[in-house]
């Protein structure tokens, strides 16, 4: 099966033939059309399987149906590290290079004021870490009131990082009607039950 098979549009079919990719991995393979389809998804993946691609294809397919001329923050996608968030976006701009869609990147460590003006001039995509994305949050410098596809990449680590108050608090600024992608390396009692307060009849999905 190769990738027109699974209904991205042809500016991301580009993308991915660009880089050379010729078919999905199983983890693409299965989160595509649950993705596309608007289900919740808890998936367990290792880092090197594809799952970036995963969730950042048909996010961006869902993202360029919608046709606003202004950016606004409509997918969020939380992340534990710097390292992970960096790689996240340059994935996103790189499946996104033939659309119109914008991303920003919010971490800590590193002077908040650049994150703050990509992020006025309009983004369709969030990429952040939990306690930066706090930090925007308190000074007012995001708004996250139109996000719709909220997805947690390495969700396990993030808990072991001890992301959880953070986390909840973002929660609190979302719209309660959303799309929810939970992608997690490892399962435990802590994942399941963050897991349960977040995602709404999940398709669960193991490669
Ligand atoms: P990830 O698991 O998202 O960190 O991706 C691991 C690596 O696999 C990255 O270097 C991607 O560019 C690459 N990759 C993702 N999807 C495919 C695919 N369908 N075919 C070949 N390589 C891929």
């Amino acid at each position: 099966m190769g990738f027109s098979s699974l209904d991205i549009n042809d500016d991301l079919l580009k993308a991915v033939a660009e880089q050379g990719y010729d078919k999905p991995t199983p983890i693409q393979e299965k989160a595509i059309p649950a993705i596309l389809n608007g289900q919740d998804v808890m998936a367990g993946a290792q880092t090197g399987t594809g799952k970036t691609a995963a969730f950042a294809l048909p996010l961006l397919h869902k993202l360029s149906l919608k046709k606003s001329e202004k950016h606004v923050i409509k997918t969020l996608v939380l992340t534990p590290t710097r390292e992970l968030a960096q790689q996240v976006f340059k994935s996103f701009e790189t499946y996104a290079q033939f659309t119109p869609l914008k991303s920003a990147i919010a971490y800590g460590g590193v002077s908040i004021k650049m994150q703050v003006k990509a992020i006025k001039e309009g983004v369709d995509i969030l990429v952040a870490t939990p306690g930066r994305l706090f930090d925007h949050i308190v000074n007012g410098t995001v708004d996250l009131s139109q996000v719709e596809y909220l997805v947690f990449d390495e969700a396990d680590r993030m808990l072991d990082m001890g992301f959880i108050d953070e986390i909840n608090r973002i929660l609190q600024r979302l719209p309660p009607k959303r799309q929810t992608l939970l992608f997690s390396a490892t399962f435990d009692e802590a994942i399941f039950k963050l897991s349960k307060t977040l995602l709404n009849q999940p398709k669960l999905i193991e490669v």
